[in-house]
């Protein structure tokens, strides 16, 4: 297609639509993310702010919330400059806390499946997969749960278990999964933050 200066200059009004640009075979990709950022930030300025703390670990980093006053939805969370433990910085974890919001589309919402020697995924309920996840501990437990340790002593102790903790887990929900893992005899228990 041949561009005069005065079709150019008339696409170039229509810019912000991206429609024009992008029917000359143009990749607007990063123009149109420029243009979501700048939409948030309007977004951003006139939403209703609530400060917060953040949930993960014991530091408790100062966070600012913004909720939009028409959908009441949560559009933006990031540290707050006025708290005196963190001064608006966030770790990777505490910044990534927008990712698990409802706005974040590309957040796992079902659980998928795959068999053994399968190289196809399932979609499965929470019932079955917690049933499915019940059964393995249990059985795996039961043959392992006494062993003889290095001194030939026979311990309680299971070792063919491993529980490594989620990433989106909060101080509390640590607690108790480090409490249920030592219950059942586990010994190995790690999580990023080192309950
Ligand atoms: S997880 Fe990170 S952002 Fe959250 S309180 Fe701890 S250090 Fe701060």
């Amino acid at each position: 297609m041949k561009i005069t200066r005065r079709r150019f200059l008339s696409m170039s009004g229509a810019i912000g639509s991206g429609i024009a640009l992008s029917s000359l075979g143009l990749d607007l990709t990063a123009l149109k993310a420029h243009a979501a950022e700048l939409s948030k930030m309007d977004r951003i300025r006139t939403a209703r702010q609530t400060t917060t703390i953040c949930c993960y670990c014991s530091v408790g980093c100062g966070m600012i919330c913004s909720t939009d006053k028409l959908t009441g939805k949560i559009i933006n969370i990031e540290g707050d400059p006025d708290h005196p433990i963190n001064e608006g910085s966030l770790c990777a974890k505490g910044a990534g806390i927008f990712g698990l919001t409802e706005t974040n589309q590309h957040r796992l919402r079902k659980v998928l499946y795959r068999a053994p020697k399968s190289d196809k995924w399932e979609e499965k309920d929470w019932s079955w997969t917690l049933q499915r996840i019940a059964r393995l501990v249990k059985d795996t437990r039961d043959a392992d749960f006494q062993i003889n340790n290095d001194k030939g002593q026979l311990v309680n102790r299971v070792e063919s278990i491993g529980h490594y903790g989620s990433s989106n887990i909060g101080n509390e929900e640590c607690w108790t999964l480090s409490v249920a893992c030592r219950a059942m005899g586990l010994v190995y228990i790690d999580h990023q933050a080192r309950v």
